[in-house]
């Protein structure tokens, strides 16, 4: 599972914009321009997500993997700043003992956490 996890390397640190890679030494960010070694990232896993993508957009095919994310604000007090205000989203577990868990994001520092 997790397959969006543990693959920030694939994106500038300035920007966050997804990098590509005009070249197999280097991956780029076409927004700020910025260059990072191929060497930086793993080689193996940035080949691999860069093809996937290709063969798709060649393909036409929009896949959609990206979880189902709805974001909204809440009024809800930051545990870390005290802000008033954070952006939710909820997340249904497989265990449906579990049941569902919110998410939030405190809209003034970024913090998250989470409710059951
Ligand atoms: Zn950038
Ligand atoms: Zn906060």
């Amino acid at each position: 599972m997790a397959n969006t996890q543990g693959r920030d390397f694939l994106f500038c640190h300035l920007c966050g914009t997804m990098l590509t890679a005009p070249s197999p030494k280097y991956a780029q960010c076409p927004l700020c321009k910025t260059k990072r070694d191929i060497n930086d990232v793993k080689d193996k896993e940035i080949s691999y997500t860069i093809s996937a993508e290709d063969i798709r957009r060649e393909l036409g095919i929009v896949v959609m993997e990206e979880q189902k994310v709805q974001l909204s604000k809440v009024d809800k007090k930051c545990e870390k700043c005290g802000h008033g205000e954070a952006k939710f989203y909820t997340r249904q577990m497989r265990s449906a003992d579990e049941g569902q868990t919110t998410f939030y994001t405190c809209t003034r520092c970024g913090h998250q956490f989470q409710e059951n």
